[in-house]
């Protein structure tokens, strides 16, 4: 009997599921793929589009185009709910799907902070706000602008050098990180100093140990400390789950990413799936990455052919000492494994070589 296999999310591990649907092509099946834009970006190449090294064109997949190829059918829309227990799911246009079987790769969000009405404020996921606030402030002749960027980690490093960056050479435009804790928490301490350093050289301000509590027009409210003003706030904060995870009847992990078994499926809906940061593999801390979005996208295909065609599955193998490579704004990187860690223009070509690499094996010609 023909099954069903619904697709959520069009991230790196659903357009490796989505090439292999492409080459082996399963007897029978429905598959449908739904996520709100036609194409998603490769997140290692933002901060390059940001600086201005990449094309918007050059860092994106088009999923309309590898769901063809994979007979998949395409929704341009979000999903908003799913129920596993009776096997159905609602689209953001209303409609409702039946399934035998859904995966999940929906990425995560920035955690929130309290925003006041009035305060200007995007978030780095999805980065399609961010790119549109720098377009529209460099469409009007202003004055002065102040950004904060508001995280510790290398998403807020990689944003805020991209940006000062892009505007080396507008001095009225003053871009620094907000960090809750010291920058580059969880990295080994040579990575933050290179990130210092490199703060330092395209002069971006560092507030580190400032926990903001509150967003307003003109000022971050920081928790024990004095406000700093803001025009352009950029949230880059640790991961939250999409809203979308609420509406499911999965299980969930203490931090409210669907809980899976090493196998890649929900601990309890074994027909439903999950891959990448929306995932919490059972026994594993995985960071928020796309690098193993990447690494599960070959087990998750795999797995989901074998339960459409009721064949033995086999585990996802994490391998947790990856390279981690991030880029410094100007055509250079850190690169960090083992505790050793460096940073040097032959990192970000290494960076550079990776992700296209990776954006070839995907783009169809
Ligand atoms: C500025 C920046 C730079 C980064 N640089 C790096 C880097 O250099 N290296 C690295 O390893 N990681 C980097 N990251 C982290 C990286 O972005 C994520 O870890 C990675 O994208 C996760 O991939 P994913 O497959 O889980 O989901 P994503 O690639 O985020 O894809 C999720 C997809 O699901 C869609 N979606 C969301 N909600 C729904 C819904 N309700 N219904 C349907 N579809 C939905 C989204 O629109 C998106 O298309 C960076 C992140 C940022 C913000």
């Amino acid at each position: 009997m023909k099954k069903t296999l619904l697709l959520i999310g069009g991230g790196h591990a659903h357009v490796e599921v989505l090439r292999q649907l492409a080459l082996n092509p399963p007897p029978d099946a429905d598959i449908a793929l739904f996520n709100p834009s036609p194409s998603v970006w490769c997140s290692g190449m933002l901060p390059g589009v940001i600086a201005g090294h990449y094309k918007p064109s050059e860092a994106k997949v088009n999923l309309w185009a590898l769901c063809q190829r994979a007979r998949v059918r395409f929704f341009e829309t979000s999903v908003l709910a799913l129920n596993a227990n009776n096997l159905v799911l609602e689209s953001g246009i209303g409609e409702r799907h039946r399934f035998d079987f859904a995966s999940f790769d929906v990425g995560c969000v920035s955690q929130p902070i309290p925003i006041a009405p009035g305060a200007y404020v995007v978030t780095v996921k999805p980065i399609d706000s961010l790119l549109a606030a720098i377009t529209e402030f460099e469409s009007v002749r202003s004055a002065g602008l102040i950004v904060r960027v508001v995280g510790a980690g290398a998403a807020a490093l990689e944003v805020a050098l991209a940006l000062a960056y892009r505007w080396r050479e507008s001095a009225n435009r003053r871009i620094s990180i907000v960090a809750s804790t010291r920058l580059m928490v969880g990295y080994p301490p040579r990575v933050r100093a290179l990130a210092l350093r490199a703060c330092k050289k395209l002069g971006v301000a560092v507030l580190e140990n400032k926990v903001v509590e509150h967003i307003e027009p003109t000022r971050l409210r920081l928790v024990g400390g004095a406000p700093v003003d803001t025009q352009l706030t950029v949230l880059a904060t640790t991961s939250a789950p999409v809203a979308l995870l609420q509406r499911t009847d999965l299980a969930k992990a203490t931090d409210g990413s669907i809980h899976v078994n090493a196998n890649l499926q929900s601990s309890n809906h074994p027909h439903i799936f999950a891959a990448g940061d929306c995932a919490n593999v059972s026994g594993l801390t995985i960071p928020k990455s796309d690098v193993y979005s990447v690494h599960q996208g070959a087990p998750l295909a795999a797995n989901l052919l074998a339960s459409m065609t009721h064949s033995p599955l086999a585990p996802y193998r994490h391998s947790p000492n990856v390279l981690k490579l991030v880029s410094l704004g100007d055509k250079r990187a850190i690169a960090t494994k083992y505790g050793f860690s460096t940073a040097g223009g032959w990192a970000w070509r290494w960076k550079d070589s990776t992700d296209r690499t990776w954006i070839n094996r995907y783009t169809l010609d």
